[in-house]
């Protein structure tokens, strides 16, 4: 087992890694910019490195640097956390070449699934199913209307280096098709450095529904059920819930075992998740993250397993110790992603927390990188806080949920409580009527 493992993440993630190191007897190295000198990562790890100025290309971003730090602080392994350098294969292959331990899939499957088209491709010939579009990248506007033309409108078109709900073009009729297609690629390439496009049938009423599994890369591979995420405002997921509500046993199951075969058909290693589009009783795979994400909590606390520390482990080069057979879903989970923006504009809320104070409670989990005193800085991903459930059923889960985002406080600075506050009382949230658009329009009406 390793002995000492740098974590290149800040934020409440670098805890989360942090956490899982410690009950593993492993000491942690962290690494901030000068922005987060006081930053909570950096108080509760055993060592720390400031890798540069606040901007994120010079220090989170900054692959020299947090190689410096590994290696001067001889840490033999490194966890990227999500963002970042997360999905950078470039930056997983210069780990794995100075002989330090990328906690993470190889950089060959992080290059394959960061490029959607060839992600897509993977998927169609591991036996998962994907959604209708262009066979791989569209060359010209005139393909494109053909391919169109054949799946039917409305179609979108996306970028295949794209993400973070970024570089998708959603295209009503024909007519507007070829600007559609010549602004997304110019988009891409701006953005992306690669202006490589493909087109996809745009689902209208689709919840999001992603499949978490953890392979060891030795042929074992185990899917730890399914989670919700159709809230999601431009793309972004807001409040997520597992399982899904919406999916009976069967399909669970179906679903469940598609990913985890093509996780062991792909070579697969380490925690990934298969997203998919779910409408009409259909999956529609739209991308896999080769990460840890976001909301991995709620399965934790469906699953009673801690996923961060099997990525450990099996970057460790352990086999793994899960059975299919012994994972079983007890209850259900609901998070609430509190964001430090305001909660009907959105804007970014940054500065210093007044007050903290963080629910408890059976069933309650907090996970957070704030204290009072502490000033969000403005240069980072505004998301400050995610607030965890879990009950015996959905109607506890929310119960529980209401009762904890009434006891948060969190002032100094906006945050989006009462946007969630607002959310966990509404009939269709509450009766689970919504697809992925649904958040636009009921964050509208505020
Ligand atoms: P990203 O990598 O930027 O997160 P994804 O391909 O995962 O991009 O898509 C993000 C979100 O965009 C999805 O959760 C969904 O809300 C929407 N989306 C993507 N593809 C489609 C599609 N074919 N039809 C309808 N909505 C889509």
């Amino acid at each position: 087992m390793f002995k000492k493992v740098l974590i290149a993440n800040r934020g409440e993630i670098a805890l989360r890694i942090h956490r899982a190191c410690k009950e593993m007897g492993i000491s942690t190295v962290a690494v901030h910019s000068t922005a987060d000198s006081d930053a909570m990562h950096v108080r509760l790890a055993d060592e720390s490195v400031c890798i540069g100025p606040p901007s994120a290309t010079e220090s989170y971003l900054n692959i020299p640097a947090i190689l410096s730090a590994a290696t001067l602080t001889d840490a033999d392994a490194i966890h990227p956390g999500y963002g970042f350098l997360s999905e950078n294969a470039n930056f997983a292959r210069i780990v794995e070449e100075h002989g330090i331990a990328f906690i993470g899939p190889s950089s060959n499957l992080i290059a394959i699934m960061g490029d959607k088209v060839a992600a897509k491709e993977a998927m169609k010939k591991a036996g998962v199913p994907v959604v209708p579009g262009s066979d791989g990248a569209v060359a010209t506007a005139r393909d494109a209307s053909k391919i169109a033309a054949a799946i039917g409108y409305p179609v979108i078109v996306k970028a295949a280096s794209g993400g973070g709900g970024r570089g998708m073009k959603v295209v009503e009729r024909a007519g507007d098709l070829e600007s559609a297609f010549n602004l997304a690629a110019t988009e891409a390439k701006a953005n992306f450095g690669d202006a490589t496009v493909y087109i996809e049938k745009f689902l209208g009423q689709p919840r999001h529904v992603e499949v978490q599994v953890i392979a060891d890369g030795k042929g074992n591979a185990v899917h730890l059920f399914e989670r919700d995420c159709s809230l999601q405002r431009k793309h972004q997921k807001v409040l997520e819930e597992a399982p899904c509500p919406i999916l009976d046993e069967a399909t669970r199951q179906h679903i469940g075992k598609v990913c985890a075969d093509a996780a062991g058909r792909i070579d697969y290693l380490s925690a990934g998740t298969f997203e998919f589009l779910y409408e009409n009783g259909e999956f529609y795979f739209i991308e896999m993250n080769t990460r840890i994400q976001v909301e991995h909590p709620i399965t934790e606390m469906i699953c009673d397993i801690d996923i961060v520390s099997e990525m450990i482990r099996i970057a460790a080069g352990e086999e793994m110790s899960l059975r299919q057979q012994d994972i079983a879903i007890n209850g259900h989970a609901f998070e609430c992603r509190i964001n430090a923006e305001d909660p009907t504009t959105f804007a970014p809320s940054p500065g210093r927390i007044e007050e903290f104070h963080a629910p408890g409670g059976l069933g309650v989990r907090v996970d957070s990188a704030l204290y009072a005193g502490y000033s969000i800085p403005a240069y980072y991903d505004s998301l400050v806080a995610k607030l965890i459930v879990h009950g015996r059923d959905r109607d506890e889960a929310l119960m529980r949920m209401r009762r904890a985002l009434g006891e948060m406080v969190v002032s100094g600075v906006s945050t989006t409580i009462p946007l969630h506050k607002r959310l966990v009382d509404d009939p269709s949230f509450i009766a689970n009527t919504y697809d992925i658009h649904w958040l636009e329009s009921f964050v509208a009406t505020d």
